[in-house]
Order: structure tokens, then sequence, then C-alpha cells
């Protein structure tokens, strides 16, 4: 613990953390010892990770990467926080982000950039680029992440290191800040699909307090991963599995460098003995617009919360009660955060919400739908995870293209489906370039085992 809050303090210019605390993170590595001293073990016991800003802590504050929420501190920890403190992790701090994980590329945090370490000029990937910048440097051996659209899987795929979303309802919601509340999940990012099966075990399990969680037992991701697969030969341990390729994902919105890692890792799973189908998933274009209808509509929804009555922030001068709310949200959320406010409420407005809203949540029936038809014919699906390697910061101005950035992770989330990224070699400039693999429902333990089989 010690070791890595110095390294956390060496590396402070990567923008990782928001905060550490010293004295709690010794006061949890001692309380592990004691537990050690008294004959208990366990894959997480003592061992130091950080929480994604996004998950309320009673011993740090908490800020979504918002001003709005400066100086808050919650009167409790989230469930995830509460079952891995549980398992004897160490927290040392909590992770940077996009406000309200509300990006692809970390620049969206209201208190500074987080930087990718494989060139601190180029973006990390968001909205859970400082989870993926602090396993990446090495500053902590696993930590948490939330993806609503792509917030584990694509900065995971830009730094190279490993990352899970679930199933939706697989991980307790409650006391993670809602953003878009259909589609948010917790999911870990670590150095290897090993360690995130230890994580992910640890972070599932029906919660009361949810009532989107899902009453299914916790699994053990860890005996999964080492089980072999009926099947398998010598050599070929995922001998009978299908890998379906959408055509969608190698179409000409992937660019050259990206498809050519994506193929060279699938070839590898080829020598593994897997084989590969092609598969179609028609509506991955229609992903985007589904996806910036529908999660805005939830966040407006889900941020009309911060008034300055309740939490945070609050206005220092104004005349009267409406005052107060404007000038508190006005300066208390960021551009992209009030860009999405205005969309939500507009595609939700009277005249408006059968063309727009109703639209998308149809179209969203259809997106889980043809991943279902494609179920019929592969085990796993498998694609890039981002089109493109990180690019630079301040490279993307305009926020529809940072939205295009998210095609590949959008619709596994939509569909409420585990998807993960697995680095999956180097691209353009040496940056790395993840694989995504998208399983159906609950079968993140056969997900871990593929990944694992790469790594
Ligand atoms: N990049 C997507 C967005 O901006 C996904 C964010 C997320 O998964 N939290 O909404």
């Amino acid at each position: 613990t010690k070791q890595l809050l110095a390294r956390v303090a060496a590396h402070e210019q990567l923008g990782a953390f928001l905060c550490t605390d010293e004295a709690v993170a010794l006061r949890q590595a001692e309380a592990a010892d004691a537990r050690r001293a008294r004959g208990e073990t366990g894959p997480l016991l003592g061992v130091p990770i950080a929480h994604k800003d996004i998950f309320v802590t009673r011993d740090f504050p908490t800020t979504a990467a918002s001003r709005m929420l400066d100086g808050y501190r919650s009167p409790f920890d989230a469930t995830v926080v509460d079952q891995l403190a549980q398992a004897g992790a160490v927290t040392l701090g909590k992770l940077n982000c996009d406000e309200f994980a509300m990006g692809g590329s970390n620049e969206n945090s209201a208190y500074l950039p987080a930087r990718n370490p494989w060139n601190t000029e180029r973006i990390p990937g968001g909205s859970s680029g400082g989870s993926a910048v602090a396993v990446a440097a090495r500053l902590v051996p696993a930590a948490t992440g939330t993806d609503t659209g792509g917030s584990v899987r694509q900065p995971a795929a830009l730094c190279n290191v490993t990352g899970i979303k679930p199933t939706y309802g697989r991980c307790s919601r409650y006391g993670m800040i809602a953003f878009a509340s259909s589609l948010d999940q917790a999911g870990p990012l670590a150095r290897s699909a090993e360690d995130c099966a230890v994580l992910l075990s640890a972070m599932s399990g029906f919660d009361p307090r949810d009532a989107t969680s899902a009453d299914r037992p916790a699994e053990d991701y860890r005996a999964a991963l080492v089980a072999p697969r009926a099947g398998a030969t010598a050599g070929r341990p995922l001998q009978g599995l299908r890998i379906g390729l959408p055509k969608e994902f190698f179409g000409a919105g992937v660019s050259a460098d990206v498809a050519d890692a994506v193929r060279q890792a699938l070839a590898e799973y080829e020598k593994l003995g897997a084989t590969l189908v092609e598969v179609s998933l028609p509506r991955t274009e229609l992903a985007i617009p589904v996806y910036y209808i529908i999660a805005p509509a939830e966040a407006s929804s889900n941020l009309s919360r911060y008034d300055g009555v309740r939490y945070g922030h609050r206005a220092q001068a104004y005349d009267g009660l409406l005052e107060m709310y404007k000038k508190t949200r006005a300066e208390g959320f960021g551009p992209e955060v009030k860009r999405r406010i205005m969309i939500g409420t507009y595609v939700l407005s009277h005249g408006y919400y059968d063309a727009y809203y109703l639209q998308a949540q149809k179209l969203r029936r259809m997106i889980a739908d043809d991943f279902q038809a494609a179920f019929r014919q592969c085990d796993v699906i498998a694609g890039p995870v981002s089109p493109t390697v990180a690019w630079p910061i301040g490279g993307k101005t305009d926020p529809v293209a940072n939205y295009l950035a998210d095609i590949f992770t959008l619709p596994a989330s939509l569909a409420g489906l585990p998807g993960m990224s697995v680095p999956a070699g180097f691209g353009e400039a040496g940056l790395p370039v993840g694989l995504q693999l998208i399983g159906n429902y609950w079968k993140e333990g056969e997900l871990l085992h593929t990944a694992h089989a790469l790594q």
C-alpha cells in the first residue's frame, strides 16, 4: 500500500487519481493484515485497488469528476465498494473519469485530463479513463469502472488492460452515481482476465437495494476461467468454440491498423481451436442515434436531483429559489453534461417523445433481437472495441465525432449483454488495440475463459 501510494504520487502528471488518503488506506491495510493473522485467506485480502469516482464512498470524497459535487461526501459506501472491502481489498483513492461518466476520452473531467501512459499526449479513453491509466501505469493492480456505453471496454482497449462489463443487473448499482440507469453497469479493469474474474466474483450478487439487480447468486468466475472446455484437446483448448464476426464490425469504419491487430488476435484463436463464423448485426449503425437519445433522456431525469439543495455545490448569491437552481446548475455542470441534459429534455418533451424516445426504445429491442439471431450461429461475438487507437488530447472537438467513436461498444450496452476488452496488440504509433468479446446473457464465465486463453 505504501509503495503504490508513492508510485501514485510520482506519476501525478498522468491524472489518474482525483484523491488519495494515506491514513485511510493504511488503516484498511492494517485491518487486512489483522484478518490474515487470524487465518483468513482470499485472493483480494490486502490487495490495493482504487475506485472510479462514480462510486460513492464514506471514507473519500465523491465528485463524479464534476464541480457540482465538489466537497461532497457520501454517508454510505456503494454496494460494489462494500463488497470489495468485505473481500479485503484496500482502497487507495478515487479515480478520474469523464464528468458523470459522460464521454469517451476523460477530457470531460471538470478537474484534470487523464493521460495515456503509452503516450501522454494521447487520451486514455473514457469515461473510466483514470481506472485504465492507473492499471496500465501499474499504480494499482486493479480498479473499478462503470460502463454505460463502453466506459470500461474502451479505456481498457486504449490503455492495453483487460476490462469486463457484465450483463446488466449482475452488479449492484446502489451507490453508483446514475447516468443512464437502464444501461449503467459496474465492471473491473485489471492486468488480465484472471484478475478481472477475481474482482467480478466479489462485485456480483443480488442486492435488494437495487431494483434492477438480478436475483442470481455470485459465480466463481476464476473457476470458470481455469476449467477446461468440453471438447478441448491438448493444444486446442478452445476446440468447438464458435466465434462470430459481425460483418458490420469489420467495414469501412475501422482503421486499418486496428483491423489488422484484431485479425491477428482472431488468427490466434483459430490456432487454439476456435472456428470463426461470419454473422450480422444489421442495426449496428443505428446504435449511435438510439443510445444518444436514450442515455441523455435518462440522464436529464437523473441529474435533476442536483438542485443546490440536496448535494454539493450551491451558487453563492441568488435572488429567489428559481435563480438559485439556475445559477447552481449553470456553474456546477460542464458543457457536455449540459448538452446531454438539453438533448434529453428535448427528446422527452411533449410532441417529440413519440418521434424520438419511443422510436429509440423500439429500435433498442430490435438491436437486442439481432444479437439473439447472431448467437444462434456462434457462442461469442468478436470485433474491435474502438475504431481507432487513442487519439491526441484536444484532437476531437466536435461532440458528434466523439459519439461516433462509440459505435462498437454501444450495441452490447443497449442489449444489456456482457462485453469485454482484451489486449490484442499494437497499431498506429505503437498504441494499444483492444479486441472486444461479447457474450450472451450471464455468460461472463465463458467470456473470461475465452479472454484468458489468449493471455
Ligand atoms: N462514451 C459514451 C458516452 O459518452 C459511453 C460513456 C459510458 O459508458 N459511461 O456516453
